[in-house]
């Protein structure tokens, strides 16, 4: 890949600023990861191993009440279903002890004090873009007062929220992340790593640099909205007095069209109910997309050519689709289903004929092909039968002709009607010589369309579902646009050959779409065969 962060790498290499490349994926375990955390994988795994360097996967756990070691599993597993391999494993709190002592440090340097304003009023006292902030009456406590209230915030004399430690640079500065930054608060909350160790925790800001630096990160790659807190990480790497200084880099979040990538929102998706969990197939999560049945192949080659850009923006999620249709093509054996069966009797068809020569795969070279066993009785889709044929109608229909894939043409010679008038079957006469690639009938079939052989097909469940947010609503909560229609179940057949495989298995499905074995008799669709992806090249 070649973008601006893979050449400030190679500028670094070249200047000999840095002798390899170390990234690391620093996500908060306090929920699944979703297409937006593939990316940022992508891209820091993806120039280590472009430079010959090394990604740790470090878990940013300062955040004691919001996290879960269901999400730190899950986060491992998601990973290496995406295909890649971490170096060293960490967790940010590993550094408790190490930036509790750098805290200090800058304490007993005065660079920083113990402010008993309250949240409310440090806000206040912050200032605006416009104005400057204010001094805490507390900024100028001596060091001995400092240090002694800062070791008792510690020791668990102090309830939550009534003090903080604070940087002391400067209140005034433009950039409002430089205005006594808070570096600790008070939390009694149980940790699950450190459990009641601690009753202070660091903030986000302070703890980040100081873990890179520690690590020895090269290439801190972070989304857009922490660029104006990037002084704050170099101030932070600076006052530690780390000597190789590790450098942050913003990139523009990646989002996609009519999917909201929150965690809170998924969270509530799943906490009320709306989806069937965080693995739901509508789900912009990666394990959902992973149960969904997109390979993850086709998902790193999207953020490859999403590319890295430093302006927000949006990319189609059609474009998704796309890659993932393409990837298909190219790789998932085609079979036969049906999904909304209507039963054909081929009235002239006497059982055990020879096998039709079924293709694995014309989109892949060298594929082969495997034998199918026509029928008297088959199931074609209710899609491709109509009493009513609209003009140019190329499928079955009275009177008319048309191939069933891998096996004969055949003419449809009526409808056979149940008490209540609906299709009971219809009826069919095939043309003996007219085997596929072994046609001598003369006839022109201009259709080709699928089916199951009855007396074989494996009742099977079609899972097909939508968009979870309808584009077509517009509210203000994202809980107002879920589209109410987003599964419809289909009861149909597939072909026995597919019971030997796997679940998780793809396949394209032909004429009706690719399709992920999710367990024995049921399929998901992936995607459906049209691409609506337009380029805009
Ligand atoms: P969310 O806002 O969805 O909860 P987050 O940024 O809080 O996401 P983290 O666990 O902190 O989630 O993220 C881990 C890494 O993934 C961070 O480096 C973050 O910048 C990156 N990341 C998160 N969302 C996206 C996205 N949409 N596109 C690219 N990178 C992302
Ligand atoms: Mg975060």
């Amino acid at each position: 890949m070649e973008n601006f962060i893979t050449e400030i790498i190679e500028e670094d290499l070249r200047e000999g600023r840095v002798e390899g490349v170390l990234t690391r994926f620093p996500p908060e375990p306090n929920g699944y990861l979703h297409i937006g955390h593939a990316k940022s994988i992508c891209l820091n795994f993806g120039v280590a191993e472009q430079y010959g360097g090394k990604t740790n996967l470090r878990f940013d756990d300062t955040n004691p009440t919001k996290e879960d070691v269901e999400y730190v599993d899950s986060i491992f597993e998601d990973i290496r279903w995406l295909g890649f391999q971490w170096d060293k494993l960490f967790y940010a709190s590993d550094y408790f002890d190490q930036i509790f002592e750098f805290a200090v440090k800058l304490v007993k340097e005065g660079k920083a004090y113990v402010d008993d304003l309250s949240a409310e009023e440090i806000r206040e006292y912050r200032g605006t873009l416009k104005e400057p902030g204010k001094n805490s009456p507390y900024r100028d406590r001596s060091v001995e007062e400092n240090l002694d209230l800062f070791m008792r915030m510690k020791a668990g004399e102090f309830p939550d929220g009534s003090r903080v430690l604070r940087a002391k640079i400067d209140m005034s500065s433009p950039n409002l992340n430089m205005r006594d930054p808070v570096l600790y608060r008070i939390l009694h909350a149980s940790h699950h790593r450190t459990g009641d160790k601690w009753c202070i925790y660091p903030m986000y800001d302070f703890t980040h640099p100081i873990s890179d630096a520690i690590e020895g990160i090269t290439h801190s790659i972070c989304t857009l909205e922490f660029e104006d807190h990037r002084p704050l990480y170099d101030w932070a790497v600076d006052v530690c007095g780390f000597e190789k200084k590790p450098h942050q880099y913003e990139f523009a979040r990646l989002n996609l069209t009519n999917t909201v990538m929150s965690k809170r929102f998924l969270r509530r998706l799943v906490e009320e109910g709306k989806v069937e969990g965080w693995d739901d197939p509508r789900m912009p999560t990666i394990c959902g997309i992973r149960h969904r049945g997109y390979p993850p192949e086709a998902v790193k080659k999207f953020c490859e050519l999403v590319g890295v850009a430093k302006a927000n923006s949006e990319v189609d999620y059609a474009y998704l689709e796309h890659c993932v249709r393409d990837y298909l093509n190219a790789n998932a054996e085609r079979a036969m289903a049906v999904k909304n069966p209507v039963k054909v009797v081929i009235t002239n068809y006497e059982p055990g004929g020879a096998d039709g020569m079924f293709d694995i795969n014309p989109g892949a070279e060298n594929a082969g092909s495997r034998p199918v066993r026509f029928g008297k009785e088959i199931y074609i889709d209710a899609d491709d039968f109509s009493e009513n044929p609209p003009p140019k109608y190329f499928r079955m229909k009275i009177g008319g002709v048309v191939r069933l894939k891998s096996a004969y043409i055949v003419r449809c010679t009526g409808v056979v009607k149940k008490e209540d008038g609906s299709i009971d079957y219809v009826e069919c006469e095939y043309l003996p010589d007219s085997f596929s690639g072994n046609d001598t009938s003369g006839v022109k079939a201009k259709g080709t369309i699928q089916w199951v052989n009855a007396e074989h097909a494996v009742p099977t469940t079609f899972k097909v579902y939508g968009e979870l947010l309808d584009p077509e609503k517009d509210a203000e909560d994202f809980m107002d646009k879920l589209n109410p229609n987003s599964l419809t179940v289909y009861q149909g057949y597939t072909e026995p050959y597919l019971r030997e495989k796997a679940v998780g298995e793809r396949f394209q499905f032909i004429r009706m779409g690719y399709y992920v074995k999710e367990a024995e008799n049921t399929y998901i669709e992936i995607v459906g065969l049209k691409d609506s992806f337009k380029s805009k090249s």
